[in-house]
């Protein structure tokens, strides 16, 4: 067989042995509409900021463990969010096992996997809210700040050699600095609070340009659903020391 079309052939078949595995994690997708998700993300937050994880706790049991882990999982919520220590989902939002589909990485920037992740738990475990979160003080933004300011406000030059893998991160987060550098903020600290926002604005309009998937799913609904079914994208920033979580307006990019 010609080698191309081996490839390909096979290529096909692995895709349709993942997408099967991938339908046998998934049980029955959430009920949940996008509000009532949304709700209680909101809730849990509010509960986490008086100190009061009941449901965190609540969640973890045993029985949920095993029912999840027998029947497969239907969680409600999808975060993009920092690596950062101080900022794990699960316990910011009050919630459990089997509910949150968790994407982290440095300056809960967007790439190729994460684009990926994301439509893996919209389209085939049924999330009907995608959440990108930012959060104050993060150390990803501030060293590509930092580095934005020592190379003279130079952006979008691939970082200087000796950063390792840094350099890709510090790339992706160049960007929103530019924006708001460009739009007058030029000290430090601002910039970084501003940026970590811009960053956010900037990763959700990116998810919805580059995903055909997930804009069809936020333009048009979910296939079958009655009434029909849209997922929605929320963005916030979580602040490190009050715990709140500040959501930040924002609607689809227009795409050309
Ligand atoms: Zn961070």
């Amino acid at each position: 067989m010609n080698p191309c079309k081996l490839f390909f052939t096979k290529g096909i078949a692995l895709v349709g042995l993942l997408l099967s595995v991938a339908l046998s994690w998934a049980a029955t997708p959430t009920t949940l509409t996008p509000e009532q998700a949304f709700a209680q993300l909101q809730a849990g937050n509010a509960q986490f900021i008086k100190g009061r994880v009941l449901h965190l706790t609540a969640q973890s049991q045993p029985s949920v463990r095993i029912n999840a882990g027998t029947n497969g999982q239907n969680p409600y919520a999808a975060i993009l969010g920092c690596m950062d220590s101080r900022v794990p989902p699960e316990i910011i939002f009050d919630r459990g096992l089997n509910e949150i589909f968790s994407v982290r990485d440095g300056g809960n920037v967007l790439g190729d996997i994460e684009i990926g992740s994301l439509e893996y738990a919209v389209e085939h475990v049924g999330v009907p809210l995608i959440v990108i979160l930012g959060h104050s003080k993060c150390g990803a933004v501030t060293s590509s700040v930092d580095y934005y300011l020592m190379n003279g406000n130079t952006p979008l030059t691939v970082p200087a050699p000796g950063y390792g893998y840094i350099g890709s991160l510090v790339n992706s987060l160049l960007p929103p600095i530019n924006t708001r550098y460009n739009k007058g903020t030029h000290d430090r600290a601002p910039l970084i609070e501003e940026s970590i926002t811009e960053n956010v604005t900037e990763v959700a309009d990116s998810l919805y340009r580059k995903s055909t998937i997930i804009r069809e799913y936020v333009e048009y609904g979910v296939p079958g659903t009655r009434p029909l079914q849209k997922v929605k994208i929320v963005t916030g920033k979580y602040d490190v020391v009050t715990g709140v979580v500040t959501w930040i307006p924002w609607n689809p990019p227009a795409i050309p």
